[in-house]
C-alpha cells in the first residue's frame, strides 16, 4: 500500500484547486444567497473533464477511479465550491450505471456524465423509513413490458436541475434501481424550505403510478441490492471528501485571520487557546483524508466489503472534522465569525449536514459496532 498519491493525482488536485480558485467561496455563497445555480462552474468543470474523471474512457470519460473523483470534489470544496450534486450524479449514478448497466444504458447515459451535460439525482430516503432502509415502501411492478412506480421520497437534492432521478424502489425480489426522467407523467415534486446556504435545493418527490419503459431498471433486476451497496460506498467517500475539503477551507480562513488579528502584543494565533484547537483539527482533517483515500483505493481495487467499512469510518471522521473546523474557525474570528463578510456562518448548515447525510453519525457507529466489533444490534 502506498501512502503517497500518484503524480497524476497530485497534478489533478493542483489543476482543480486553481480552477476552483477562479470561482471561489464568495462566488459560491453569492449564488446560493441569490437562489441561483452554479451552472457555469459545473459546465466548465464538465468541459475540462473533471466531472467525468471516473467514467470509463470508451464512453468519453477520464478512465480514473473514485479516488480521482473524490480528489476533484475535495479540491473544489477547499476552494469554496462544494458541489453537492457531485456526490450523487457522477459518483453514485454514473458509477452504478458503469458497473451494472446494460450496454444500451451505458451508451445512453455515460457520455453525458463524462462531460457533465447530464445530471442525475439519487433518491433512497423516504419520509417513514429514514435511516431504516428495510422500511422502504416505494415500489415498482411489472405491467407488460413496462414498469410502474409508486411511492414518495424526501430530502432529495437538486431535482430541479437534473434530467433524471435514480430511485431505489422495492420489487418482488428486493430493491432495484430505476431511472426516472424528471418530466415523466405522474412524477411531481415539492420543494422543502431549508436554512442551508447552498445552491442545491431539496425536494419531496411523489411517484403516482409513473409508467416507465422496460430499460428503466438498471442492469438485472436481481442485482439491485448489490447495486445499491455499490453506489453507497462512492457516496460516502464523496461525502467525506466534500467535508474534508470544506474543513480545510474553514481552517485556512481561521489561520489566515489568526496570523493577522492583533488585540494584545502578539497576533491572536500565538495564544495556545486558539493555536492548539486549530492544530488538533488540522490533524483530524488529515486523518479523515487518509481514511477517505484508503476507502477510495479499496473501492477502486474492487474490494467492496472492506471499502464499505473504510468509507463509513472516513465519513464519520470527516463529519466530525468539519463540524469542529467550522465551529473553531468562527470562534477564532470572534464577532467577525458571524458576519456575512467572512463567509463562515454560512458554512454552519453544511458542516452539520456532514454528520447527518448521506448516512448519520449514529448509523455509522451502529455499522462499526455490529460489523467491525461484532456487537449485538439494539434495533
Ligand atoms: C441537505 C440534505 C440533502 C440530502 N440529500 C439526499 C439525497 O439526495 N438523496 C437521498 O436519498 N437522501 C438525501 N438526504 C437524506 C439523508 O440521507 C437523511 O436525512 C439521513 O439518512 C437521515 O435520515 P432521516 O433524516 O430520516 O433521520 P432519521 O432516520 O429519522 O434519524 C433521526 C435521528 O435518529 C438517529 N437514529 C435513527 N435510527 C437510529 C438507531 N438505530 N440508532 C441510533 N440512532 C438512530 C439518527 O442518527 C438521527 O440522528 C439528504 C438530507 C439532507 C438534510
Amino acid at each position: 500500500m502506498s501512502f503517497v498519491e500518484s503524480e497524476e493525482r497530485i497534478a489533478l488536485r493542483r489543476a482543480v484547486a486553481e480552477f476552483g480558485a477562479r470561482y471561489g467561496h464568495d462566488y459560491f455563497i453569492a449564488k446560493a444567497r441569490a437562489g441561483e445555480k452554479t451552472t457555469e462552474l459545473w459546465e466548465e468543470a464538465g468541459k475540462l473533464g473533471y466531472l467525468g474523471v471516473a467514467v470509463p474512457e470508451e464512453y468519453g470519460g477520464g478512465g480514473g477511479g473514485i479516488g480521482d473523483l473524490a480528489a476533484v470534489c475535495e479540491e473544489l470544496a477547499a476552494a469554496g465550491c462544494p458541489l453537492l450534486l457531485m456526490v450523487v450524479s457522477p459518483a453514485i449514478c454514473a458509477t452504478v450505471i458503469a458497473r451494472f448497466g446494460t450496454e444500451e444504458q451505458k451508451s445512453k447515459w455515460l457520455p453525458g456524465f463524462a462531460d457533465g451535460t447530464l445530471k442525475m439525482a439519487f433518491a433512497i430516503t423516504e419520509p417513514d423509513a429514514g435511516s431504516n432502509s428495510h422500511k422502504l415502501k416505494t415500489h415498482v411492478r411489472r405491467d407488460g413490458d413496462d414498469w410502474v412506480l409508486k411511492g414518495t421520497k424526501t430530502y432529495i437534492s437538486g431535482v430541479d436541475e437534473v434530467d433524471a432521478v435514480l430511485v431505489v424502489a422495492i420489487q418482488k425480489t428486493g430493491p432495484v434501481l430505476v431511472v426516472v426522467p424528471t418530466d415523466a407523467e405522474g412524477f411531481t415534486r415539492h420543494e422543502i424550505e431549508m436554512d442551508l446556504v447552498a445552491p442545491e435545493k431539496q425536494f419531496t418527490l411523489f411517484f403516482d403510478d409513473v409508467r416507465l419503459p422496460s430499460d428503466a431498471v438498471v442492469g438485472s433486476p436481481d442485482q439491485g441490492l448489490l447495486q445499491v451497496f455499490a453506489g453507497l460506498n462512492p457516496e460516502r467517500i464523496m461525502g467525506a471528501s466534500m467535508a474534508t475539503g470544506s474543513a480545510r477551507l474553514a481552517i485556512a480562513k481561521a489561520v489566515s485571520y489568526a496570523r493577522q488579528r492583533q488585540v494584545w502584543d502578539s497576533p491572536i494565533g500565538a495564544h495556545q487557546g486558539l493555536s492548539h484547537p486549530l492544530a488538533k483539527i488540522h490533524i483530524e482533517i488529515e486523518l479523515a483524508r487518509l481514511m477517505t483515500q484508503k476507502a477510495a483505493a479499496l473501492y477502486d481495487a474492487g474490494r467492496d466489503k472492506e471499502s464499505g467499512e473504510a468509507a463509513n469510518m472516513a465519513k464519520y471522521a470527516a463529519g466530525e472534522a468539519i463540524a469542529a473546523a467550522v465551529d473553531q474557525a468562527i470562534q477564532t474570528h470572534g464577532g467577525n465569525g458571524l458576519s456575512s463578510e467572512f463567509g463562515l456562518a454560512s458554512m454552519l448548515g453544511v458542516s452539520r449536514l456532514s454528520r447527518i447525510a448521506p448516512v448519520s453519525r449514529e448509523m455509522v457507529l451502529n455499522f462499526v459496532a455490529q460489523n467491525s466489533l461484532k456487537l449485538p444490534r439494539s434495533y
